[in-house]
């Protein structure tokens, strides 16, 4: 009743030729709603309900622009609702098939100045608001440019939340002055206001959790060559987080901060999911549904599980006998490629790799190779570097890829969120498109939808990676846990992630015995291959773990896929534990982690599972957290039964062929 009549006001002032100066738009579903009104000085306001709950109070919107200020003293000129159900198919991701059903509003406003802003709302079923900017020409469609110098738009929390986000860093610090890279330890559960650790704010994704149990994520999606990559500065005293743009030292200080856009242009999409549990956070596809496909694949993107020297025996395995052992290894597991790391130009070189790339071809095994992004944003000399900087250079590069069979690349150390680097990521995808290359970047930003916009994308770092158990015994014995509690409901909830995880040596070395010693347990490592969501997965396996790993555990990790149809939350609490189910065709994988002081005792809601069912279940001894694997009969797929220790895991899986 209460959509009926909303829907009908909006007709009537429309039909009347007056615009209303509030409108309240309701999802197909009844959940969640958003109501856009005019403030007493003239702006636009957005709140959010879902469930009777409060998920964001009034919140700013706006844009600060070289044609003129859209804050202040806006008048809403033209509303238009519209209904949209669609459905589409999308690999690789946290599932293959959505039906997306939402209500649309776009409102036009003019200002004082009577230049004109639109903005365009969504609310979604299953409880994803989102809304951009849309800007026609101006002055009669004498102005088709415009630079977006700053945004309005903030984010309200109702008092009393708390935020689950990370910083946003410096710019030009950290190895070899390569950061912002999305690269920072979590504030987990922190009152809303609570300071960022250097005072510019958080980046996408943020989560909170509002003072009535609601959760809120706020995200960012559709960002490409024709805009900035933004995040969250700081809350304002009103408890406001408002949208920064990148900062004047990024990229070392080259290229602007603003975003330039030839009109008519739109805008990103912010995106808010809420939820009155966590499930619509981790099972939102938001970030995908607002965006299409840039273009088609030259070949068709394909899931992958990959291995990797450089994790574990570093820069000095660069060398191409290390390579073919590690070739052996992913020929050994059933992987499609080895990845080959920095320093291949200078220690491998190109007759090397063509070497490789033939001795990997007949095991069946591809080869991806890394890059720099480098250019003159960094002080990286690892090379290749002055490659995918330039247009001409990796042209080329990617044509002697295309002609010796490398299936993709790894483009690491990019110089920040400004429009200038949205282009060169976007250049790099879209050229080795051409060449049938597919794409990860790592020391990046968070992908923002490229999983559907760049058919050739295949996975983002953006997150404070295995990398760190080799570098830290702090970060192995404080932080290594907590973010498998984490990622599920934040940064793996927008955006594929590639964390190059799963290492099941007992000490981060060629060794296996000097070095960072691992805290957590093997049944944690193989929970991650699940719970951590990217289409290429590149693992932290090393060729003795064939000989020293439990054979249980290597079985697992060559039947575990990365390629999903679908992913449900199960349980958890960011920082505490988690408990996802990711399905691939027939067969279900729900995987568990925690990082509790304590061991708990979960009674787990398994809707997948019937009575009766033969589950196998690879988990922690009780005893000595030794990884065991059993069989189960179902009883209650209500009150599964599981323990989880401090820093274990789980993995349940229903196999077709159990
Ligand atoms: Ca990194």
């Amino acid at each position: 009743m209460r959509k009926t009549l909303i829907a009908l006001s909006v007709a009537l002032a429309a039909a009347h030729g007056v615009a209303a100066q509030s409108y309240t738009l309701v999802s197909p579903d009844g959940s969640t709603s958003a109501t856009i009104a005019v403030t007493a000085d003239g702006g636009l306001a957005y709140s959010v309900h879902r469930d009777g709950r409060t998920m964001l109070a009034p919140s700013p919107l706006g844009l600060r622009t070289s044609i003129g200020d859209f804050g202040p003293g806006l008048r809403i000129v033209a509303a238009d609702t519209a209904t949209i159900r669609r459905s589409y198919d999308q690999t690789r991701i946290k599932r293959s098939h959505v039906d997306y059903a939402a209500r649309s509003l776009r409102l036009t406003a003019v200002n004082a100045a009577a230049d004109t802003l639109g903005v365009e709302f969504r609310v979604a079923d299953g409880g994803d608001v989102a809304f951009r900017y849309l800007m026609p020409r101006q002055r009669g469609g004498e102005l088709g440019a415009v630079t977006v110098l700053g945004e309005h738009s903030g984010f309200a929390l109702p008092e009393g939340s708390t935020a689950f986000a990370t910083p946003q860093s410096p710019p030009m610090e950290g190895w070899k002055r390569t950061k912002p890279s999305y690269e920072e330890v979590y504030a987990v559960d922190v009152p809303v206001g609570t300071p960022s650790q250097y005072g510019l704010g958080f980046t996408f994704p943020a989560l909170f959790r509002t003072a009535s149990g609601g959760w809120v994520l706020l995200g960012e999606t559709g960002v490409d060559s024709r805009y900035v990559g933004s995040r969250l500065a700081d809350a304002d005293s009103a408890g406001v987080y408002r949208i920064a743009f990148p900062m004047d030292g990024e990229n070392n200080g080259n290229g602007d901060t603003t975003a330039a856009m030839g009109l008519p242009a739109a805008t990103p999409w912010r995106t808010i999911t809420t939820g009155s549990t966590l499930a619509p956070i981790v099972e939102t596809t938001v970030a995908w549904d607002l965006v299409e496909p840039l273009y088609e694949a030259t070949e068709a993107p394909r899931a992958a599980k990959g291995t990797w020297s450089w994790i574990l025996w570093q820069d000095e395995s660069i060398n191409l006998a290390d390579q073919k052992a590690y070739v052996d290894l992913a020929a050994a597991m059933g992987y499609d490629h080895v990845l080959v790391d920095n320093w291949w130009d200078t220690r491998i070189g190109r007759e090397g790799i063509e070497e490789l790339v033939g001795y990997a071809r007949d095991k069946g095994v591809g080869v991806m190779l890394w890059y720099s992004s480098s250019g003159w944003w960094n002080d990286i000399v690892q090379g290749p570097t002055g490659v995918m900087c330039s247009s001409i250079e990796r042209k080329k590069a990617m044509r002697w890829m295309q002609g010796i069979g490398v299936r993709g690349i790894k483009v690491d150390f990019f110089g920040g969120d400004k429009q200038e680097t949205m282009r060169l990521y976007e250049d790099i995808l879209a050229d080795a498109n051409e060449y049938g290359i597919a794409v990860i970047f790592h020391g990046c930003t968070m992908p923002r939808g490229w999983e559907r916009m760049y058919p050739n994308y295949v996975g983002s770092e953006a997150v404070l990676a295995s990398e760190n158990m080799v570098f830290s015994q702090w970060f192995a014995d404080t932080v290594e846990a907590p973010a498998a509690t984490l990622h599920p409901f934040i940064r793996n909830s927008l955006g594929s992630m590639e964390y190059g995880g799963t290492i099941l040596n007992r000490h981060l070395s060629r060794d296996n015995r000097s070095g960072v010693r691992r805290r957590t347990s093997d049944a944690f490592q193989l929970a991650t291959a699940v719970l951590y969501q990217n289409p290429v997965q590149n693992f932290a396996l090393a060729p003795n773990n064939l000989t020293d790993a439990p054979a249980e555990a290597i079985g697992f990790m060559r039947r575990v896929p990365t390629e999903w149809d679908e992913t449900l939350y199960i349980d958890g609490y960011p920082g505490r534990y988690a408990v996802i189910a990711r399905r691939s065709g027939p067969d279900w994988y729900i995987a568990g982690a925690s990082a509790l002081a304590e061991p708990i005792e979960l009674r787990l809601r398994l809707p997948m599972l019937a009575k009766g069912d033969s589950v196998r279940v690879l988990a922690d001894a009780d005893a000595d957290g030794t990884l065991v694997q059993r069989t189960e009969r179902v009883g209650s797929p209500d009150a599964f039964e599981i323990t989880l220790r401090p820093g274990g895991g789980f993995v349940i899986e229903k196999n077709e062929k159990l």
